[in-house]
């Protein structure tokens, strides 16, 4: 029996491995706008107050709160959008529109709709105010010199739009990782090639550089290399020098042609090259030169469980994220399962969240590491822990959210 030299380590032991030699990228600067989806760098603080006026915060009519009269003299209109030169005196209001400066003299807005036009320019109030009354004073939502975004924090589209408000339109981020992927292997010819005898088109590299793209890193597209060892070490080297993280598929199992792991030993360390899990038992884990380098297995669903498995949270983590695992669900099976209770294995599944509030689960057919389409439309991955055979329906699972759960189609919202 010939035995890989690797020892076989589990999921959880290769998480930590990795995650303990991925860190953050270096940040840089970028003009706010292209920073949607970035994990901001730094902490940032307001430099001026929002709003920096006392504001209206609604079309109606400025007055002196204390002030008795029930009808009141029109004196003039504050549009948004300059700073106004009316003054309201007891008996007098201004007609002011939402977003402008509060006139001088007035502590209060009665709304447009609580009002009625008298004739020669007067209205009557039909609520007596409050002092404040519609009214946003200065800072209400944002204090000048107050934290508004801490390191850490993801850019989405609030985030931005609070960096516009407050004009701060340079931000460090950490960029996207820039992630070199290569599929290997003398069988392979591109999608849009004719196949000869023996001959598969490459999958894994599109769905690989998909993945990337999705895990919010920058892809690029190093190839297909065929199996000689020179092409091998030729593209490795290129692109190690070239990109953040690399990952290739296919040339790491035990066959004369597989190149992959003793070049990554001879130039660097391979931190591990077997985990015992189901698909992508050969998966290995580098570094050379410090750049982290994933070479997943050939068949079509190892390669793309374990990038998402074991390169998804790395990818995260070199993009500044904190948090860099999917969300975890206990859901309950809705049939049953046998698998070999040797190695942990993620089977591809439905989650549907239930009118009664309950996760169910079931899986995508046939789970063969080379059926593309049991990963088509999944939305998570089953974890079927090593230990136990068999999970009779009804089971209690934890599945990993790839993507939305489905809501069960029910009269109110089919
Ligand atoms: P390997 O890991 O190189 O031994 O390949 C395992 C299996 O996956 C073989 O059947 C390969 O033909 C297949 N395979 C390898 N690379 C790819 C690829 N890029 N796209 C589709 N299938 C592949
Ligand atoms: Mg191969």
């Amino acid at each position: 029996m010939r035995e890989s030299p690797y020892p076989m380590i589990s999921v959880e032991a290769a998480l930590h491995i990795i995650l303990q030699h991925v860190a953050p990228l270096q940040p840089v600067r970028m003009q706010f706008g292209d920073a949607w989806g970035l994990v901001v760098a730094e902490d940032v603080y307001a430099a001026e107050a929002i709003p920096p006026f006392a504001a209206s915060a609604v079309d109606g009519y400025a007055v002196i709160a204390a002030d008795p009269s029930p009808v009141r003299r029109i004196i003039g209109a504050q549009p948004a959008g300059a700073m106004g030169t009316l003054t309201v005196t007891p008996g007098s209001a201004v007609h002011v529109m939402t977003g402008a400066p509060l006139p001088a003299g007035a502590d209060a807005v009665v709304m447009i709709e609580h009002t009625s036009l008298e004739d020669d320019g007067y209205i009557r109030l039909h609520t007596q105010p409050a002092v404040g009354d519609n009214v946003r004073p200065i800072g209400q939502d944002v204090a000048a010199g107050q934290l508004v975004l801490s390191r850490g924090t993801v850019l989405g589209a609030a985030e931005v739009g609070l960096l516009a408000a407050i004009g701060k339109t340079h931000i460090a981020v950490y960029p996207r990782p820039r992630v070199a992927v290569l599929s290997t292997g003398d069988e392979l010819v591109d999608p849009h090639q004719p196949l000869k005898p023996g001959q598969i088109r490459d999958a894994n590299r599109y769905s690989l550089l998909s993945a990337v793209r999705e895990a919010g890193g920058q892809p690029l597209d190093w190839g297909r290399i065929p199996d000689r060892a020179e092409a091998v070490h030729e593209a490795l080297e290129s692109a190690l020098r070239e990109a953040d993280a690399v990952l290739t598929s296919g040339g790491v199992s035990m066959g004369e042609l597989d190149l992959i792991k003793p070049y990554l030993a001879e130039r660097g360390t391979v931190h591990f090259g077997r985990v015992r899990a189901r698909p992508g038992k050969p998966v290995t884990f580098a570094t050379v030169d410090g750049v982290p380098v994933f070479a997943m297995p050939g068949f079509p669903v190892s390669a793309l469980v374990s990038f998402e498995v074991y390169v998804r949270p790395a990818l995260l983590r070199m993009a500044g994220h904190t948090y860099v695992h999917r969300p975890r669900q206990r859901v309950i099976l809705e049939h049953a399962i046998r698998h070999e209770p040797d190695r942990t294995e993620f089977q591809r599944a439905i989650v549907t969240r239930r009118a009664d509030g309950r996760y169910t689960a079931h899986t995508t057919g046939y789970q063969g590491s080379g059926r593309l389409l049991s990963m088509v439309g999944a939305n998570a991955l089953l974890v079927l822990p090593a230990e136990q055979e068999m999970f009779p329906a009804g089971s209690e699972l934890e599945a990993w959210l790839i993507a939305p759960v489905r809501e069960e189609e029910t009269p109110a919202n089919s």
